[in-house]
C-alpha cells in the first residue's frame, strides 16, 4: 500500500499511515515544511522573535533546520539555545551535535549550563529531591528558557514537542486524573506576556509524528545524537506512549484525532483566570499560592542540603 509518492509517482520513500499517502524524499520535505507552516499559520502566528530549544535529539534538530529555512516565509528572527543539563557522555554528545549542526547552519546561539543557574547539575539536582528526574528537569529548563529569552528581548520559545510526546502527555493526563494538566499547557502557541516577562511559546511539530522528525533529518543530513537520557528510564511516560501501538493498529487516525480532539476542547471550554504573578525570589513568573516559584524552591532547597551535609 502507498508504495509510490502521490505527488510524482516515484517509489516512496516514507509512508505516512495516518494521512494514508507515501512520499519520495523531495516531497516529503514539502509536506513537512508545509505542516510547520500551517501548524503556526493556522493558530494565528504572525512572526516575531524566536529562541529555538535545541537539546541535540531528532525533534529539536529537525525543529531548527526546518525554522532556519522557513524564516523569512514565516518572518522570525531566530537564535538557539542549548542548555546542557551536565549529565554525564549523553550531554557531551547531545553539546556536540548542536555545535556541529550550528556551525554548519551558521545561526546565531547561546549555550548555557544548568549548574550556572542551579548551582548543581541535574544529576546532582535530582539527588537532593524526591520528584521524577524529568519533573525536576523540565521545571528547570522552562525557567531557564524563559530567562534567557527574555533578558535576550525573544518573543517566543520554540520546542521541538511532536504529537508522540503531546498526545502521550494528554493520555497520562486523563489516565492518572491530571486534568489540570490538560487545561494548563501544551498549546500551538502561548503569545507572550512581557508585563509578566513570560516569553511565548511555539510548538510547530505537534503534528508532526517522532518518526517524521527522524526522517526529516536523514534526508536532510541533519546530525543528531541518538543516545536516551540515562535518567528518563523507567519514566511513567514512556510506559503510557506504549499504548498508542495498539490503538494506531486499529485506527491510524487515532493519535492525531485524539490530540486534535483535545486541542479544541481546550479552546471551547471557557479557561478559568489562573493567576500568574512574579516570584518573589527571580521575580519570573509563578502561578504558586505562596508567591516563589517551583525554580527559585528547587534552588534553595538544594543550598540548604548542600550545607547540611
Ligand atoms: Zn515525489
Ligand atoms: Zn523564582
Amino acid at each position: 500500500m502507498y508504495r509510490k509518492c502521490v505527488v510524482c509517482g516515484k517509489r516512496a520513500s516514507i509512508v505516512i499511515e495516518r494521512a494514508r499517502v507515501g512520499f519520495c524524499e523531495e516531497h516529503f520535505i514539502e509536506y513537512y515544511e508545509r505542516i510547520i507552516k500551517r501548524t503556526l499559520k493556522r493558530n494565528g502566528f504572525s512572526g516575531g522573535r524566536v529562541l529555538v530549544a535545541v537539546s541535540g535529539g531528532k525533534d529539536s534538530m529537525a525543529l531548527l533546520y526546518a525554522l532556519n529555512k522557513l524564516k523569512d516565509d514565516l518572518g522570525i528572527e531566530i537564535m538557539a539555545l542549548h542548555i546542557d543539563l551536565g549529565i554525564d557522555n549523553y550531554s557531551i554528545e547531545s553539546r556536540r551535535a548542536v555545535e556541529k549542526l550550528l556551525k554548519e547552519l551558521d545561526i546565531k546561539y547561546i549555550i548555557v549550563s544548568v549548574k550556572d543557574y542551579l548551582g548543581v547539575s541535574i544529576p546532582e539536582a535530582v539527588k537532593f529531591v524526591r520528584k521524577p528526574p524529568c519533573s525536576v528537569c523540565g521545571l528547570v529548563k522552562r525557567w531557564i528558557m524563559n530567562k534567557v529569552a527574555y533578558e535576550n528581548n525573544y518573543d517566543y520559545i520554540a520546542t521541538g514537542h511532536n504529537l508522540d510526546d503531546v498526545s502521550t502527555y494528554f493520555l497520562k493526563a486523563m489516565f492518572t486524573y491530571r486534568y489540570e494538566d490538560i487545561v494548563r499547557g501544551n498549546e500551538v502557541i502561548s503569545p507572550p506576556k512581557p508585563e509578566l516577562k513570560m516569553v511565548g511559546r511555539l510548538r510547530p511539530q505537534i503534528f508532526l509524528t517522532e518518526k517524521e522528525n527522524l526522517f526529516y533529518c536523514e534526508v536532510n543530513g541533519v546530525p543528531y545524537v541518538d543516545l536516551e537520557c540515562p535518567l528518563s528510564r523507567g519514566a511513567l511516560l514512556k510506559k503510557y506512549k506504549t499504548l498508542w501501538e495498539t490503538a494506531l493498529k486499529l485506527n491510524p487516525m487515532s493519535q492525531y484525532n485524539f490530540t486534535r480532539s483535545i486541542l479544541s476542547i481546550k479552546k471551547k471550554i471557557q479557561q478559568e483566570e489562573i493567576e500568574i504573578k512574579p516570584c518573589k525570589i527571580c521575580g519570573f513568573p509563578t502561578t504558586a499560592s505562596d508567591g516563589v516559584c517551583s525554580f527559585c524552591k528547587l534552588r534553595e532547597k538544594i543550598k540548604i542540603m548542600k550545607k547540611n551535609k
